[in-house]
């Protein structure tokens, strides 16, 4: 998973060196999309009036990649920018986004998902073009095709007058030859910003719109609303499943459906614990659905009070994503909602860091307890999610460590026993703790009195749609799979290798 930004503002392009607008916006946009992965950030900007793509990418938390003196490099009307948790490559400074290729014409792009076919699609690049792929990560072989697609029969000195067909129809190759979930942004030089999401709109992606002074429009494109929102773009509309949009440097915007496909499969791992709990993802908002979650997790809990097994006496959420459901929850439960874990906001989210090793450190360091919250209670503690079961086992140990009677677990989807290859890093079910394992057994390995789940029905009541992707929970994936072993095997190559 990854946050993905496009900015472009057509009054900025006037000047030469423009004082970077669309860049200090890109980078204030991967402020707002830092949860979304904290490994690596990126942005990448095109000046029409030197003709320059300006590339600024480095390891790290945006914060630390990015200051005043390099944003002001980033000069242009037009940038894209990418907060990187690395699902595809290596962890490594060879594989930050955006990427930029200068032939044959001049094209960056940023990306947030997974191409499950990545590995046939390289040899491909490498056994029929010839060509020599610098990286090992996802977005080099879109860049590629993309390029080629646009390509399209043109000679190299067409290349500054692609039409919306041009684009429109190397989208639909795109979605022709890829096999994944993703959604797209990026530059074409002197010509404008384009962007796309996956058929099935796994990945999501958003418009927003502000008017400039001088009359024309500016447009936003981002992984999730809360980046529209925050740098006061109105939001529009989310980018279609299958749709392609193009803004050309005068900020006009054309789009259009590049698939037949009708079936959609939104990843239901936004709503739950990925997105920022302000955003709003195919009209659905997050913070709306979280609340609805933890009420679906109260009638499952009051139904174990009732039947003697489990006696609560408070609710605690294990922080941040799963407060509003713990609220909800204990609102419907009639029970005093506590909170006996307070977070280290400094400490990275633990899931989405790369490696077992750093997500333990990870946990060691991002939960204090509160001891009076704790000691001789029975806690119903709601949590959002359990992947690796890292987290939750260490803070269960925490919960005993500080006097906690009963623990009861009580987890606002169904149990994860099946891979994501969609940009979410859990390629093998093996490294799950639900897999293979009832829910006793869960509990038992966690080392709790009792696991509540919630199941796929409410999980779709919860979030409000019916076509939902939840292959990591029921393994029925909306994409081909026949390159998956191959996909898993890749991601913990390119891991060892770092
Ligand atoms: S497999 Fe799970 S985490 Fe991956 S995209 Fe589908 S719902 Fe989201």
């Amino acid at each position: 998973m990854c946050g993905v930004i496009g900015v472009i503002d057509p009054q900025s392009s006037e000047t030469r060196g423009a004082a970077a607008a669309a860049a200090f916006d890109t980078f204030r946009g991967l402020l707002a999309l830092q949860h979304r992965g904290q490994d690596a950030a990126g942005i990448l900007s095109y000046d029409a009036q030197t003709r320059m793509f300006m590339c600024e990418k480095d390891l790290g938390l945006v914060t630390n990649v990015f200051d005043q003196q390099k944003i002001e490099k980033l000069t242009g009307s037009m940038a894209i920018g990418h907060t990187r948790y690395a699902t595809m490559g290596g962890d490594g400074r060879r594989d930050i986004q955006p990427m930029v290729t200068g032939v044959p014409f001049g094209l960056g792009m940023a990306h947030n998902g997974n191409i499950l076919n990545y590995t046939e699609l390289a040899d491909a690049l490498s056994t029929e073009y010839n060509r020599q792929l610098l990286t090992a990560n996802d977005l080099e072989v879109m860049i590629n095709y993309f390029a080629d697609f646009l390509m399209n029969g043109k000679t190299v000195a067409d290349t500054d007058t692609f039409s919306f067909g041009n684009i429109k129809s190397a989208t639909e190759k795109m979605f022709g030859v890829l096999t994944g979930g993703y959604a797209v942004v990026a530059l074409l030089a002197g010509q404008g910003m384009v962007a796309f999401r996956d058929p099935k709109g796994i990945r999501p992606l958003v418009l927003g719109m502000r008017e400039t002074d001088d009359g024309r429009k500016a447009w936003c494109i981002a992984s999730e609303s809360i980046a529209v929102n925050y740098l006061g773009y109105a939001y529009q509309r989310d980018i279609a499943a299958g749709e392609v949009v193009f803004i050309d440097m005068d900020g006009n915007l054309q789009s259009a459906m590049a698939t037949q496909e009708k079936q959609k499969a939104p990843c239901m791992f936004e709503w739950v614990y990925f997105s920022g709990a302000e955003s709003t993802i195919d009209h659905q908002p997050v913070y709306g659905a979280r609340l609805r979650l933890g009420e679906r997790l109260a009638a499952r809990t009051r139904a174990a009070i009732d039947a003697n097994e489990i006696s609560p006496d408070v609710v605690m959420p294990v922080p941040d994503t799963s407060r509003p459901a713990a609220i909800a929850a204990a609102e419907a439960l009639s029970l005093p909602y506590r909170e006996g874990l307070i977070k280290n906001r400094y400490v990275a989210r633990s899931f989405i860091l790369s490696g077992q090793d750093k997500r333990e450190w990870a946990v060691e360091l991002k939960l204090s307890p509160v001891p009076g919250e704790i000691e001789g209670k029975n806690i119903l503690l709601i949590d959002d999610s359990i992947v690796r079961g890292t987290t939750s086992k260490r803070i269960i140990s925490l919960l005993r460590k500080y006097g906690a009677k009963e623990i009861t677990l009580a987890i606002t989807c169904p149990p994860h026993r099946h891979a994501c290859f969609y940009g979410i890093d859990f390629p093998d079910p093996a490294d799950l703790v639900a897999h293979g394992k009832t829910v006793e057994q869960i509990a038992e390995t966690l080392g709790v009195n009792k696991v509540i789940y919630l199941d796929e029905h409410d999980l779709r009541e919860a979030i409000g749609l019916t076509q939902l992707c939840m292959a990591c929970i029921n393994g029925k994936y909306p994409t081909a799979t026949k390159d998956a072993e191959e996909f898993s095997q890749a991601r913990k190559r390119l891991r060892a290798a770092g």
